[in-house]
């Protein structure tokens, strides 16, 4: 519709936007990604934006889980940092993910101002960082940041009930895109993306998203795209577009909706970014 103020992306427009692939590349052109995530509480969080990271094509994947480590015997294929002894500032990184079952501590609160200070250009801030965030008045953040509340958590950020932001997402989220000065991705049933500009509605995926983790596979996605120098609404965008994809394929196989695993979100990419490739 002419007057509809949500854009909604077309296959042919994602399509675009996914990262090609050329035989001349190493692992660290195709992006370095550094994830904050998980907790002695929280683990599989931390894990699951990671194995999400690799699916998407980031070339080197380092976990660092606050308060506990994960077993690299058990995760071979992403490096595991232990906070105690390896400090996050010392790696070298292209894009960086905080928040996935992180904790609501100080520490974070730490992170979130140093990411500020020192202007690092890529990040991603997800659950427990947005928490911070609004707990600390952290927000504006820099524009090539973005955030992925559900609704619950933009609800906190912005001091309303959840109901209200149900209510009307799409007014919502350009208050909050105005109030945090990046991109704003607001998940649930129709993810919506807004930019300084206009608001974008993602077509796919359903209800068999409802299961806990499958965020944290969307920010681990969303922080590889950004590694791999994706712009951050495109970034946000795509992210959004073949992880809801993910969702439609799982029911094109038919599968009940009620079974899919955030697991199953992360091996049902190759095949999302081969058709639509
Ligand atoms: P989180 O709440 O952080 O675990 O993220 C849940 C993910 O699943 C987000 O990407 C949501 O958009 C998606 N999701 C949850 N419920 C639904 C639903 N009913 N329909 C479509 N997507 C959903
Ligand atoms: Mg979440």
């Amino acid at each position: 519709k002419a007057n509809d103020p949500v854009r909604i992306l077309k296959k042919s427009t994602a399509r675009k936007l996914l990262p090609a692939v050329s035989a001349h590349d190493n692992k660290a052109t195709r992006g370095r990604s550094l994830l904050l995530a998980g907790s002695a509480q929280y683990p599989g969080a931390g894990i699951l934006a990671a194995r999400g990271a690799l699916r998407m094509g980031s070339g080197y994947v380092m976990l660092a889980p606050q308060g506990v480590t994960v077993s690299s015997l058990e995760n071979p294929d992403f490096l595991v940092l232990d906070l105690k002894k390896d400090s996050w500032q010392q790696q070298k990184f292209d894009a960086l993910l905080c928040g996935p079952g992180f904790g609501v501590t100080p520490f974070t609160a730490e992170v979130i101002r140093e990411l500020k200070a020192r202007k690092v250009e890529r990040v991603v801030l997800d659950a427990d960082a947005l928490t911070v965030c609004a707990e600390q008045d952290l927000f504006p953040l820099p524009a090539t940041w973005i955030v992925t509340p559900h609704t619950g958590e933009l609800a906190r950020c912005l001091g309303v009930e959840a109901e209200e932001i149900a209510a009307n997402r799409y007014g919502f989220v350009r208050v909050a895109q105005e109030m945090m000065g990046c991109v704003v991705l607001l998940k649930g049933p129709q993810t919506l993306v807004a930019g300084p500009n206009r608001v974008y509605g993602i077509s796919t995926g359903n209800a068999a998203l409802a299961k806990s983790g499958t965020g944290d596979v969307l920010a681990g996605i969303i922080t590889a795209l950004r590694a791999q120098k994706v712009p951050a609404l495109r970034a946000a965008l795509l992210g959004a577009y073949v992880h809801g994809a993910t969702a439609n394929l799982w029911k094109s196989r038919k599968r009940d909706l009620l079974s899919m695993t955030a697991s199953d979100v992360v091996e049902s990419l190759p095949q999302v970014l081969y058709n639509l490739r």
